[in-house]
């Protein structure tokens, strides 16, 4: 497979990681299975090679992640603080992965943007906050995290020899960033998830975990998120909203509301797909689109958010009943096309 980075920059990785080292994985708030398929992955093949590795998230992932860590090692700074701090305090080196900026770690981004550390930044968005960061390995020319580590291994060399745990780990990264290989998907996501497969990663684990053994408060909850969709033809968008009364009595647990910014998108004539979950202090926006909709543009200027061309997020205040006025003012401002997509 090609490098995808220029030697330069491979031979300060490979500096960086040549003698043991205090080695801090980092990831986003409200963690996914990149993040958390990335941290594993990524934290067990340099544990392998002899480093001390400790693996943070911001916020808790969720329950259906919990195959990828069956020893609960990776710390959640929301509960483990303490902890987070004196990992980042002891490490001669920080790897952020998923995402642009610390500032996507929210509360733990200052902690770790403080640090004396050597840092880098391994990621697949748009526009890296690359100031913040001593080496740089982000490139949108892959499916996910996942994906983009693995090639970073395989510049990296020898041969890149994984466990079964690591590819399980890097090929869940692969399989819901994708949408199980419906989007994002380039020539070598294939051939990296090839190399994954015949390194016996457990890929029917990973869907029954992440699609299928569901709760029963999950199924009945996207039942109400089924019923629920509002349309708004002009813009050919369609959106739902759970709101906390409806979370609460549908005993929600983090991670039960995951695919269902999708459901509108699949309704013919649908191009943009809108999904507000509330929080207890915030809304959180999520957003797909089809085609040539830019729905990071709006999740930027809107929502204080970003991500990529045809899925992104970002938040709004707390006022559920604003949410239909502050949607339409957003869409006014795209042109909704049919055209072909710009591949980020
Ligand atoms: P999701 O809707 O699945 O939470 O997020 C969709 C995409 O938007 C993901 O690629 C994620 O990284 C990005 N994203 C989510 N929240 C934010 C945010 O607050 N800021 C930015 N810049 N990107 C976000
Ligand atoms: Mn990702």
């Amino acid at each position: 497979m090609e490098c995808l980075f220029s030697e330069s920059l491979i031979e300060k990785w490979v500096e960086n990681l040549a003698h043991p080292k205090n080695i801090v994985i980092a990831t986003h708030i409200n963690p996914d299975g990149d993040a958390i398929g990335s941290l594993v992955g990524l934290g067990l093949y340099l544990k392998k090679r002899g480093h001390h590795v400790t693996l943070a998230c911001p916020t808790p992932y969720p329950d259906f992640l919990s195959f990828l860590d069956p020893h609960k090692k990776i710390l959640v700074y929301v509960w483990q603080e303490e902890a987070v701090v004196e990992a980042v305090e002891q490490a001669d080196l920080l790897i952020a992965v998923d995402v642009s900026s610390f500032s996507r770690m929210e509360m733990m981004g200052p902690l770790m943007m403080e640090s004396n550390a050597f840092k880098i930044l391994i990621d697949h968005h748009i526009d890296p906050v690359e100031q913040e960061f001593d080496l740089v390995l982000s490139s949108t020319k892959v499916s996910s995290t996942a994906e983009l580590i693995y090639r970073i291994l395989d510049c990296w060399g020898p041969r890149v020899n994984l466990s079964r745990e690591q590819a399980t780990a890097l090929l869940t990264g692969i399989v819901t960033d994708t949408n199980q290989f419906s989007n994002s998907v380039f020539p070598s996501t294939f051939e990296v998830a090839s190399v994954l497969k015949a390194s016996e990663a457990d890929m029917e684990k990973i869907v029954a975990k992440v699609y299928r053994d569901f709760s029963i408060n999950r199924l009945q909850l996207m039942g109400y998120a089924l019923q629920n969709i509002k349309i708004l033809p002009e813009y050919k968008t369609g959106y739902i909203v759970l709101t906390q009364d409806v979370l609460e009595e549908y005993g929600y647990r983090i991670g039960d509301a995951e695919g269902f910014v999708n459901f509108p998108l699949t309704i013919g004539g649908i191009l943009v797909s809108a999904f507000f979950l509330q929080r207890e202090d915030h809304i959180k926006v999520s957003l797909r689109s089809r085609g040539g909709i830019a729905v990071n543009e709006i999740a930027k200027t809107f929502f204080n958010g970003g991500g990529h061309f045809n899925a992104s997020a970002g938040k709004m205040e707390n006022i559920p009943e604003r949410i239909e006025e502050r949607l339409v003012e957003a869409l006014g401002t795209i042109i909704v096309s049919t055209e072909t997509p710009e591949k980020e």
